[in-house]
């Protein structure tokens, strides 16, 4: 899964406000993140094989560190421990969010992985397998997000005429990304599947800040210039 977890980030900005929405698109990419930097490593390996399954040529074969279910808990509570360092109270509860937000990435990767998710070093692999039916796999990756931008979108309404624009130009790009991505682009090798994956990660997250930014920030309205006339 790639921008439906970006989903999940929107619904758990709404949940905690206290959290930056960049944060929580790198949290439920971490275990994504560390992937790309292991596979440019040669820690952790996948091999490009054309039809693999019907959504993406990718055949995920060694990845034991980051999409091995102990690996995952630990990469969660790691990601969660760090960011919590960073706020002076709740920080169980920043804690609790930054770490579901990061395994919420293992979780949807279940729904749509073949089995390659190891339960127990590189073996007892599971995966529910959608990757294999596109028709089901696409439109779901589409829904999860939009259901998140929604829930968004209801619990921080945005503080000036523009915010909603900015708010749904994002996600309708990350749906042009995600299309672009499925239909028209096949990776080329292993490494450079995760710089771009990678790039991506980051990339997305820092039009995240920007986006969420513009979308809250409040700005004077024309009945604000009525009330109060300049000169
Ligand atoms: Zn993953």
């Amino acid at each position: 899964m790639f921008i439906g977890h970006y989903g999940v980030s929107f619904a758990t900005k709404a949940t905690q406000k206290r959290v930056p929405l960049w944060l929580l698109f790198l949290a439920v990419q971490w275990l994504d993140i560390v992937w790309s930097g292991l596979v440019m490593l040669g820690i952790e390996k996948l091999r490009i094989v054309p039809g693999f399954t019907a959504s993406n040529p990718m055949d995920l074969y060694y990845m034991p560190y980051t999409h091995g279910l102990p690996g995952a808990l630990a990469l969660a509570a790691g990601f969660g421990a760090i960011g919590a360092l960073f706020y002076r109270d709740r920080r169980s509860a920043i804690f609790a969010v930054l770490a579901g937000a990061v395994f919420s990435h293992w979780l949807l990767d279940l729904l749509v992985h073949v089995e390659d998710l190891p339960l127990w070093g590189d073996s007892f692999k599971v995966g529910f397998g959608l990757w294999r039916n596109l028709w089901i796999s696409f439109p779901l990756e589409i829904a999860t997000l939009v259901a998140g931008a929604v829930i968004y979108a209801r619990a921080i309404p945005s503080g000036n005429p523009n915010g909603n624009v900015w708010l749904w130009g994002f996600v309708a790009a990350l749906i042009a990304v995600q299309t672009v991505g499925t239909f028209a682009m096949a990776p080329t090798s292993p490494e450079g599947e995760a710089r771009m994956a990678l790039l991506f990660y980051l990339l997305l997250a820092g039009l995240a800040a920007i986006v969420d930014w513009a979308h809250t920030r409040t700005r004077a309205t024309r009945s604000d210039f009525r009330l109060h006339p300049a000169g």
